[in-house]
């Protein structure tokens, strides 16, 4: 029987254990952690019977994906729920950008800007499984929908500002934006508006959902597939040196470059490792889970109702806080994304005390307190916030590196989304998943399609792995 081994059990080690699992496999995955699931775990950060998701929260992605859809997340346990509005991003006159599932309705809020958005991503939302399916795979593939993928292509490869100049309202100007800076990278750059675009349509196709219960629900779900199909996952194991494992006839690596090639040591080819060094890191995620009685207070009624609020204020300023994080200088009035997740899940909050998701984009390695500046900003949009806190954890980028090796200096997202990285990570390669090391190969979020909770990139590598050892 072929042996593999994951080291890592983030949604992509998951994902490449599952599919390795399911075609006859024999699979062990390795987890540092003493839980499963790397960005997908939720516990009660702040007060007894309150449940924060510590890192992915809203699964539009996942949902899209083609590999979730392959193994039945619902099937396996996970409920997806979703608030009244997906998105919502204020401004400082009470306003609000607003997206909904529905592109009617989404349009019906835009006033003079709602023609152009349908025009926008009404052709992409058509399509979005098909555009999916293209971009959630290494660039280098012959296409099996050209027109749809030409079509995306052709606006992904503009600067996210260049698109959102597609909009003449202040609110569509800063919806567009504030979706395009989950990419964390100068807004400015060519290649910018892809994320915005992937992630709206995806929206508008799917929603903005969360998992009942927290984002643990969808590793839980996983390791259920696996462990039906006679993998299993051993916790509390840091995997220092390939020379540690099992000899198994394959190995994935749930692993970021930098640590990857720590394990791998000196059995890595030295071109690898030095492309490797040269794999670029992202700014920074500074967050803080708040339980708050009652709810946010924010001004703008839709902001009550949203899932996800962005909280950064006017396109120029989001631009602004994106470049500032950068560049390594910390933003004034950082771009902060706001989750009320207990808005679709209710189990979520314990009586009137509801857990609110915060995170700032800030510099890499960043060590100071930004504690204020991300609670101002609360208070910008919410006035009367402060007031309503009665619990608090704080995750600072070294905080997040002792949680999980891969989240270097606070970089969450494994690796910068510049130009060169989005279209050929972890390096230029004809198999961006090849390490260069017999049988062994990366599956994190280093690899394309990159960072968020999809499964694809360990999809994609256990595919080609197995693959491998057919000649
Ligand atoms: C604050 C925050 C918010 C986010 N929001 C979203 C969101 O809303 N939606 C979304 O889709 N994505 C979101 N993400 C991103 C998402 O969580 C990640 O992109 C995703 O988890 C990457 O998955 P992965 O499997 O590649 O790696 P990871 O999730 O990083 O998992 C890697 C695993 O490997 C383990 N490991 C590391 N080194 C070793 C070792 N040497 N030995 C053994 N085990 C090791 C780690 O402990 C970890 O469990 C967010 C992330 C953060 C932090």
């Amino acid at each position: 029987m072929t042996t593999a081994t994951v080291v890592g059990s983030g949604p992509n080690g998951l994902a490449a254990a599952v599919t390795l699992a399911r075609a006859g496999v024999d699979v062990t995955v390795l987890e540092a952690a003493d839980t499963v699931g790397g960005g997908t775990r939720t516990s009660e950060l702040t007060v007894p019977g309150v449940l924060h998701d510590h890192c992915s929260a809203f699964h539009p992605m996942g949902l899209a994906a083609p590999f979730f859809h392959d193994v039945d997340l619902i099937d396996h346990g996970v409920t997806w729920r979703w608030a009244p509005l997906d998105l919502a991003h204020p401004l400082d006159d009470g306003t609000a950008g607003v997206l909904e599932r529905s592109i009617e309705a989404t349009c019906a809020r835009m006033g003079a800007d709602g023609a152009a958005w349908r025009r926008v991503f009404g052709p992409l939302a058509e399509h979005v499984d098909a555009i999916l399916g293209e971009v959630m795979q290494p660039m280098l593939h012959v296409p099996r929908h050209p027109v749809a993928l030409a079509r995306f292509g052709a606006r992904a490869a503009l600067p996210a500002t260049a698109l959102a100049r597609l909009f003449s309202t202040p609110q569509a100007r800063a919806l567009f934006t504030g979706a395009a800076a989950h990419l964390i990278h100068p807004l400015t750059r060519p290649t910018t508006a892809a994320v915005g675009l992937t992630l709206i349509a995806a929206g508008h196709r799917v929603g903005w959902p969360v998992a009942e219960g927290g984002s643990t629900a969808i590793s839980a779900a996983l390791v259920r597939i696996l462990e039906a199909h006679g993998g299993r996952v051993e916790t509390g194991v840091t995997v220092r040196s390939l020379a540690q494992l099992p000899p198994t006839d394959l190995t994935l690596l749930d692993l970021a470059p930098d640590v990857a090639a720590r394990v791998a040591g000196e059995a890595l080819p030295p071109r690898v490792r030095r492309a490797w060094e040269r794999f670029r890191r992202a700014p920074a995620a500074w967050k803080l889970d708040l339980a708050v009685e009652g709810g946010m207070p924010w001004t703008n009624p839709d902001a009550r109702r949203a899932g996800t609020v962005h909280v950064g204020g006017t396109m120029a300023e989001v631009v602004a806080a994106e470049q500032d994080a950068y560049d390594g200088r910390m933003p004034e009035r950082p771009f902060v994304l706001v989750g009320q997740q207990y808005l679709a899940d209710p189990t979520r909050s314990n009586g009137n005390v509801h857990p609110v998701w915060a995170y700032a984009h800030v510099p890499y390695g960043y060590t100071a307190d930004a504690t204020d500046a991300v609670l101002a900003q609360l208070e910008r949009f919410a006035p009367g916030t402060r007031e309503r806190i009665v619990g608090t954890a704080v995750t600072t980028p070294a905080d997040w590196e002792r949680y999980n090796a891969n989240f270097v200096g606070g970089d969450v997202i494994t690796g910068a989304n510049s130009m060169l990285q989005l279209l050929a990570r972890p390096r230029p390669a004809l198999d961006p998943y090849v390490t260069g090391i017999d049988g062994v190969w990366l599956c994190s979020a280093a690899t394309p399609p990159g960072g968020g909770v999809h499964g694809m990139c360990g999809y994609n590598a256990a595919t080609r792995a197995l693959a491998s050892l057919r000649g």
